[in-house]
Parts: structure tokens; C-alpha cells; sequence
């Protein structure tokens, strides 16, 4: 019989989430209210009780919001990865600032302090740091340089809830750190996000509560004023009750993400495909993903004919992510010469990103390699 097809990811839900879901549901009250406090506590102190984290509709409204609250507008620069997904530029856009790409790494997929140098202005007030698939980038030499130049570090930690960095865990310091609860992300919400912010900064703490729910200030006798035409970014109880289900079992998750990784590691460490493996942090990387540079163009089959190959074989193979400059829109906005970001080029033509979940075993990650050596006619 065939094995069951097996995807790139998906989540894992335990029988107290889908009941937790259904009393909530029962409970009368399913949007925002208790749920969502209860789990922006567990998440205060999971990420070790000295931040204050506010709950959002998404990552993509979270990060948005974070550079309206430092004040991010036209006329401002703010550095983002010329490889990550195309939120991290849009919501530069979004607030009428100008996103300046740097290459990343070809093998952390993340971005360097000098990279970032090289592009600094009297324009740039935010550089965007994004933990590429759950590998922490090196922050301390950033924030040293940031509090330098009166810069502020707005981490996209989409990928990188539960990773540490030198053991201290993404979002227990620096400035502000948004993560995504996306179906995909290594903990889920379904939809869902949430930012992670200084204790004394209450400046941010009330001004990303009212950028949250349409700009309004309650005052004590129950009353409010509208202060600015905001948005509507509020999570759900619903999705807060899935979002408390998965952070019990986050760390046992992401543990679960390490040891696929480290079996793909030992299939792939020397193979006859020739494939760039992803750089390897210590055991605080997050593994929100496997992506491996494949040389298509020595292989004679491109990127779309290898997974439709995978696909035929039972596997689900994903593209993380495409180089950003040579997209339509930021091709317009940004400029972009070809070879501008060679590492990022190269990444975007190259990368695929094959199957790690949680509830995947080692003998899933032997099926994958297997398959890689049929798709490409070369047996492992
Ligand atoms: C998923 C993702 C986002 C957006 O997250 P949403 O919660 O879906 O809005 C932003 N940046 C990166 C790098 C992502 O992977």
C-alpha cells in the first residue's frame, strides 16, 4: 500500500485543545477577552517574566503596528533581508517608509552587522532582523550598534518562537520582537501574533494597544476618546484557547524539530546531489524549516519539475523564499540590478524546503532523502 502523502508541515492539536476550543466556544464569549489575557501571560513568562507581550491578528498587523509605534513614516529608511517573505518589506511600504535591502548569508540565510553598515543613513530608523527558520541572528553586535546610532532592532521572529540565542530565549530582550502563530509557524494560533516589548516601555505598550483596536483610549468610568483612525488587530479567545494548548507542548515541539534536523544532517552530510545545506546553530535553533540549496541547473530539471517529481513520490516539497528586489513591486520602488544580492539570488533560485513537523519520525526523514535521490535520478 502507498504511504500516506506527507506534507512540507502541519500542526499538531492534542484532545485538551480541541476540547479547550469547545468549552470556549460554549463559554459564551469567544472573542477577545480572557483567553487572550491568560495567554499573553503564559507567554510573559515563558519568554522568562521581564517583557510584556500584546497579542495581534496576525504577525504581519504586529510588525506594521511596531513601526507605526516607533514612529516610522515617509521619508524613513528601514533595513530588511533581500531574502525573507514578502511581509517583512510590505509593512514598510505599508507605513509610507522606503525598505532597504541587504544580502544575507548563504548559509545562516540571515543578515550581517556589516551588511547593514554598509547601507546605514541618516534616513535609516529601523533595521529588521529575520531569524530565518528559526536560527537566532547574531543580535548583540546589532543592538550595540543600533543604541549607537539611535537605530531601533524590530526583530521578525516569525520563525523563532522557542529559539535561544547563547541561551537566552528570542524575545526575552532587545527592543520590540514580533512572532507569527501562523498554521505553520512552530506554534499556531491558526491565524495570530504577538509582540514581545520592554517592561518600561509603556510609550509602546499603550500605543500598540490602541493600534490594536481602532485608536481608542478607555478611560476608568468605562468612556473613550479617539485619539488616531487605527486598524483592528485583536486576536480571538477561540484562537488564544488553540494558542494556550500549543505553548505546553512548544519546547517539546521544537526538541522534536532538532532531532529530524539532525537526522537529515546525518543522510545529507556528504551526498552525491550536491546540496548546500543550511547552517547549524546550537541546540537553541528553532528548525521551523529544512531548506536545501539544490543545483537545478546540473541536474537538467528545474524547480518546479523536481517537486512535482517529489509530489509524485508522495512528498510535499515548499519554497522558502524567493529573493525580494526582483519582485515586481519592490523591483519598482527599490531598483534592482541583477546580481545586486548574490546570495539571496542564488538562495531564491536554488532553495526548496523539505518536510519537518513535529509529529514526523526519522524513518519520514530516510523517505524524504530517498525520494530526493529518485527525483533526481541519481540514487543516494
Ligand atoms: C509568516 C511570516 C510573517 C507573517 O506572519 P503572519 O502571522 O502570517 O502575518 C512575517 N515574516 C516572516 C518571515 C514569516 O515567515
Amino acid at each position: 500500500m502507498a504511504e500516506p502523502f506527507l506534507p512540507f508541515t502541519r500542526p499538531t492539536f492534542d484532545e485538551a485543545t480541541l476540547t479547550g476550543v469547545v468549552d470556549t466556544l460554549r463559554s459564551g464569549w469567544v472573542t477577545s477577552g480572557p483567553r487572550v489575557l491568560e495567554l499573553e501571560s503564559a507567554l510573559e513568562r515563558y519568554l522568562g517574566g521581564d517583557r510584556r507581550v500584546r497579542l495581534f491578528g496576525h504577525a504581519t498587523g504586529a510588525l506594521e503596528e511596531a513601526l507605526r509605534v516607533i514612529g516610522v513614516g515617509p521619508g524613513d529608511e528601514v533595513v530588511v533581508p533581500a531574502m525573507t517573505f514578502a511581509a517583512s518589506a510590505n509593512v514598510v511600504l505599508r507605513v509610507g517608509a522606503t525598505p532597504v535591502f541587504v544580502d544575507v548569508d548563504l548559509d545562516t540565510r540571515n543578515l550581517g552587522l556589516d551588511a547593514v553598515e554598509s547601507v546605514r543613513t541618516d534616513k535609516t530608523r529601523v533595521v529588521m532582523p529575520v531569524h530565518f527558520a528559526g536560527l537566532p541572528v547574531d543580535l548583540d553586535p546589532l543592538h550595540a550598534w543600533g543604541r549607537q546610532h539611535g537605530i531601533c532592532i524590530l526583530e521578525d521572529a516569525a520563525h523563532a518562537i522557542g529559539a535561544r540565542l547563547a541561551g537566552r530565549p528570542i524575545g526575552s530582550f532587545g527592543d520590540l520582537v514580533c512572532f507569527s502563530f501562523h498554521a505553520n509557524k512552530n506554534m499556531t494560533t491558526i491565524e495570530g501574533g504577538a509582540i514581545s516589548l520592554p517592561l518600561d516601555r509603556t510609550d509602546w505598550i499603550d500605543g500598540l494597544e490602541r493600534l490594536r483596536f481602532h485608536g481608542l483610549r478607555k478611560a476608568p468610568d468605562g468612556s473613550y476618546d479617539v485619539e488616531r483612525a487605527a486598524g483592528k488587530h485583536n486576536l480571538s479567545d477561540v484562537a488564544a484557547r488553540v494558542g494556550l494548548g500549543q505553548l505546553v507542548h512548544l519546547d517539546a515541539f521544537n526538541r522534536s524539530r532538532l532531532h529530524l534536523a539532525a537526522r537529515y544532517f546525518e543522510r545529507l552530510q556528504s551526498n552525491p546531489w550536491g546540496l548546500g545545506l543550511p547552517a547549524r546553530g546550537d541546540d537553541g535553533h528553532a528548525w521551523h524549516m529544512f531548506t536545501v540549496r539544490i543545483p537545478f541547473d546540473r541536474h537538467g530539471i528545474d524547480r518546479a519539475e523536481f517537486q512535482a517529481r517529489m509530489r509524485g513520490l508522495g512528498i510535499g516539497v515548499g519554497m522558502h523564499y524567493p529573493a525580494l528586489p526582483p519582485l515586481a513591486l519592490y523591483r519598482e520602488r527599490c531598483g534592482w540590478q541583477p546580481g545586486q544580492y548574490p546570495n539571496a539570488e542564488r538562495i531564491g533560485r536554488e532553495t526548496v524546503t523539505l518536510p519537518l513537523f513535529p509529529a514526523m519520525t526519522p524513518t519520514d526523514v530516510d523517505r524524504v532523502v530517498d525520494a530526493i535521490g529518485q527525483a533526481l535520478g541519481i540514487p543516494g
